[in-house]
């Protein structure tokens, strides 16, 4: 596991926003970073997920969370543009995002790829993460210090037989984060721009491109959060452009 102890208080104050909270990783992780001091925006699309990761956030007494439901498949340029409107007048800027949200779709060969599936996995993988980031790139420079991760996968750092559209999705994520980071590499350094692959996670996406597989052999969500703490934190400040591994050491 990627080694990472975090003080406390590391995301006191902080506002990051969360995609696909709802759920898997982005539940835990919205979870933790309320735990360690920020204040979360929850965005997804199962409004009533959402609403129980708001309530266990409040019931562990953690800052007030806050809510935006967003179908990613549907969505156009001006909702990103609302929702950047939305956390400008409630937080009057961003700290982080984490681009969690994501669509396995079909596992099968390319030849046999439906085309409308594979522009699906494309809107909600790639187009959505950079429409939400380009409305919020503003928010984010005024911040101190913010960071943005991208969510990878083994099969978007090198390609396997019938993972099809997904695995395309994720090499397209690494590339937006080195697209990114390099852009946003500019005097004030204050907006790093890095990847995560989380590797095999007990989620229910996990169990959709592995149904025979025993889960218990999985670490939870839970257990793959340091890199995230660390990424969001400022001890990784003046680190972007890279791509990590949460379960590597
Ligand atoms: P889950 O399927 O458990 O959770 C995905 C989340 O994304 C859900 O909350 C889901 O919402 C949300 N989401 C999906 N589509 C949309 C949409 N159209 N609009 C808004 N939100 C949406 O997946 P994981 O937690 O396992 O995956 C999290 C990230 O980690 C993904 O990027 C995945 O690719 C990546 N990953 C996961 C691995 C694993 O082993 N689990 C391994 C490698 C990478 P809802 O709850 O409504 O379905």
């Amino acid at each position: 596991m990627f080694e990472y102890h975090a003080p406390k208080d590391l995301l006191q104050d902080k506002k990051i926003l969360v995609t696909g909270a709802g759920d898997g990783i982005g539940r835990a992780a919205a979870l933790m970073f309320a735990q360690y001091g920020a204040t979360v925006i929850l965005l997804g699309r199962t409004v009533s997920k959402l609403e129980t990761v708001y309530d266990d956030i409040e019931d562990k007494g953690y800052a007030k969370p806050a809510i935006i439901p967003l179908n990613m498949e549907g969505a156009a340029e001006k909702d990103y543009d609302d929702v950047a409107v939305s956390i400008e007048n409630e937080f009057g800027k961003l700290d982080g995002i984490l681009h969690n949200a994501a669509l396995l779709g079909s596992l099968t060969t390319l030849e046999q790829y439906e085309v409308p599936e594979w522009n699906k996995i494309l809107q909600v993988n790639v187009t959505a993460p950079f429409m939400m980031t380009k409305a919020l790139i503003p928010l984010l420079r005024l911040s101190e210090d913010a960071s943005i991760i991208f969510t990878s996968s083994s099969v978007g750092r090198k390609g396997r037989a019938f993972w099809g559209a997904y695995s395309v999705s994720k090499f397209a994520n690494e590339g937006m984060m080195q697209v990114l980071a390099d852009e946003l590499d500019d005097d004030q350094h204050n907006v790093r721009v890095n990847s995560i692959n989380p590797g095999a996670t007990r989620t229910n996406m996990r169990a959709s491109a592995y149904p025979a597989e025993n889960p218990v052999h999985n670490p939870t969500p839970e257990e793959i959060m340091p890199a995230y703490l660390y990424l969001m934190g400022e001890d990784s400040k003046g680190v972007t452009g890279k791509a990590f591994d949460a379960q590597t050491k």
